[in-house]
């Protein structure tokens, strides 16, 4: 099974709506935590990705990446902007030119956007953060496409380990951006972090669900 920009604007579509729909929920948990911005600049961000993808729909991949990656750059602000900006646009780098994706891309560009969050954000897991949701969601995908796990049940197990990581931030005390000025207080509650990059997993994972479906409702019609 092959991937187009078709379904990676798609992917981007349902990533801004959910984020859209869950901006008040980001935001409180920031408030929380930090300063309560998170839903909003997440919101403000992929809104701003949404008008540009009507341009981009006969550009390759990698151009829709790295054009969603400087757009989140720009729009987002806060420590967010720079860190889901640079993860897509290091996707966007490694799939420069590319208009079709084999299972062994999607694994290439998801390692290549989780090293830029931690270069970025000089962060290992552990410290109360998004990595703590990404990096378990990319290595549980990466291990189960290489056992020949079949597409949509590496991206199930991936998307569980997404949550599990996501959740696993409630008793951690953080150690990296504002949450880490609270100290101990910062533990007992949610990443906000770890929340948005869960909600932009779902949005990557129901496309792979409804793409599967189709292609099976395709076979057996036949
Ligand atoms: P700000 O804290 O500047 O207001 P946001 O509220 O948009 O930015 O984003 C906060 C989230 O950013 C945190 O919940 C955390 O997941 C993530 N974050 C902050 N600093 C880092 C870092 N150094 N590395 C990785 N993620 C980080
Ligand atoms: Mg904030």
């Amino acid at each position: 099974m092959q991937f187009t920009v078709d379904h990676v604007i798609r992917f981007l579509e349902r990533a801004a709506a959910l984020i859209r729909d869950h901006s008040i929920e980001l935001t409180e948990l920031d408030a929380l935590i930090g300063d309560a911005d998170h839903g909003a600049n997440l919101n403000r961000g992929f809104t701003a990705v949404l008008a540009k993808l009507d341009d981009l729909a006969d550009e390759d991949i990698g151009t829709v990446l790295d054009a969603t990656g400087r757009t989140l750059l720009s729009t987002v602000g806060g420590a967010a902007g720079p860190l889901y900006g640079t993860a897509f646009r290091r996707a966007g780098a490694l799939l420069a030119g590319c208009r079709a994706l084999e299972i062994a891309d999607i694994v290439a560009a998801l390692e290549a956007a989780l090293q830029g969050v931690v270069e970025r954000g000089k962060v290992r897991r552990g410290e109360k953060t998004m990595l703590d949701a990404i990096a378990p969601g990319v290595e549980t995908f990466r291990d189960a496409v290489a056992q020949g796990v079949p597409l949509d049940e590496a991206a199930r197990r991936a998307l569980t380990a997404v949550e599990q990581g996501m959740r696993a931030t409630i008793p951690m005390q953080a150690t990296k951006g504002r949450a880490a000025f609270l100290g101990p207080r910062s533990i007992g509650h949610q990443d906000p972090g770890a929340t948005s990059a869960y909600y932009i997993a779902c949005a990557m994972v129901g496309d792979v669900e409804r793409l599967m479906t189709r292609s099976q409702d395709v076979s057996s019609a036949r």
